[in-house]
């Protein structure tokens, strides 16, 4: 060993005389040799054997104590312990602050949590759709709102049950109505710039703010000229107003002196007409730019798109 400088055979004896309990008679066990000995012997231990013992031993007395406490306070069984998480398990329904436990769930409870969040969405979406069909009409004093959003609701209810004809005719308006029209910059797409339209009016830096529903079924040139198109068969009585009402074509209630029947789909159409002439004037511009792109001898774009892009939708519609 490193601290005694005994060889093994030495060891054998030493051990022999100091501390083999067969050998207590002849005890001569001088205490500091004995502890200097033991120390050495100590030292000359690996440390990792070391720190494993020890580990062995922390483990074993964690062991033992968790024997002991289970002894004292044994751990309830599987079915106990099922029963204690159930019966805390729950569900809070919207606007209520008690809980209903899950073994009291009723199927109405349930579908009423799954579909809670998505209701009052399309509950805000739609009236934010209401306020802003109604935005431009002067007259919005004797209008209640509540009524309005319900009114629309029972429209859209009939329109989709009643007016026999194909979905995809019904489909812009049944988007439109929950700003669900891919637009970038909508209430989905908000965190995406609104993209500027191709008609040149919107989405440049001095565009007027408008918001990209406002501008695609309402304000662009394209639109423009889908409404141009009804006002110029709208009946007298209807044109005394100055014409057709955003809330007339995007809430669907027939203008005066209009029957609501033929109305419901005269303005799904235009609102169809619209989307179409979207897609069409952003498949144009895209076309427009892959051939500047792809030959560089091209002539330069002619500097007035607006007056192209409108005349274009006008003579097709
Ligand atoms: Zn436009």
């Amino acid at each position: 060993g490193q601290g005694t400088n005994l060889q093994d055979a030495e060891w054998i004896e030493w051990i022999y005389q100091h501390l083999d309990p067969s050998n207590m008679s002849n005890l001569q066990r001088e205490k500091e040799a004995t502890h200097t000995a033991i120390t050495a012997l100590y030292a000359d231990i690996n440390p990792i054997w070391l720190e494993a013992a020890w580990s062995m031993e922390t483990r074993k007395q964690e062991e033992d104590r968790q024997q002991h406490e289970q002894r004292v306070h044994p751990l309830p069984d599987r079915k106990t312990v099922m029963a204690m998480i159930i019966r805390r398990l729950g569900w809070r329904l919207p606007g209520s602050s008690s809980t209903v436990p899950i073994y009291g769930l009723t199927v109405r409870q349930a579908t009423q949590l799954q579909d809670g969040p998505a209701l009052e969405q399309r509950q805000q979406l739609m009236a934010a759709f209401v306020q802003e069909a109604r935005g431009v009409v002067g007259a919005t004093a004797h209008i209640d709102p509540e009524n309005e959003v319900n009114r629309f609701h029972k429209t859209l209810a009939r329109l989709w049950s009643d007016v026999r004809w194909e979905n995809k005719n019904k489909e812009t308006l049944w988007r439109l109505a929950v700003d669900g029209v891919p637009l970038p910059g909508n209430t989905h797409l908000s965190r995406m710039p609104p993209q500027p339209c191709g008609c040149g009016t919107f989405g440049g830096p001095n565009s007027p703010p408008s918001s990209p529903r406002l501008h695609h079924f309402w304000e662009c040139p394209i639109a423009q000229a889908v409404r141009d198109q009804i006002d110029r068969h709208l009946p007298s009585s209807a044109t005394t107003e100055g014409g057709m009402g955003r809330h007339h074509l995007w809430l669907i209630q027939a203008p005066p002196g209009c029957d609501q029947a033929p109305w419901d789909v005269i303005a799904m159409a235009a609102l169809s007409s619209m989307e179409h002439g979207r897609h069409c004037l952003r498949a144009a511009i895209r076309g427009q730019r892959q051939m500047e792109t792809m030959d560089p001898r091209q002539p330069p774009p002619s500097p007035q798109p607006q007056t192209r892009v409108e005349q274009g939708p006008r003579q097709r519609v």
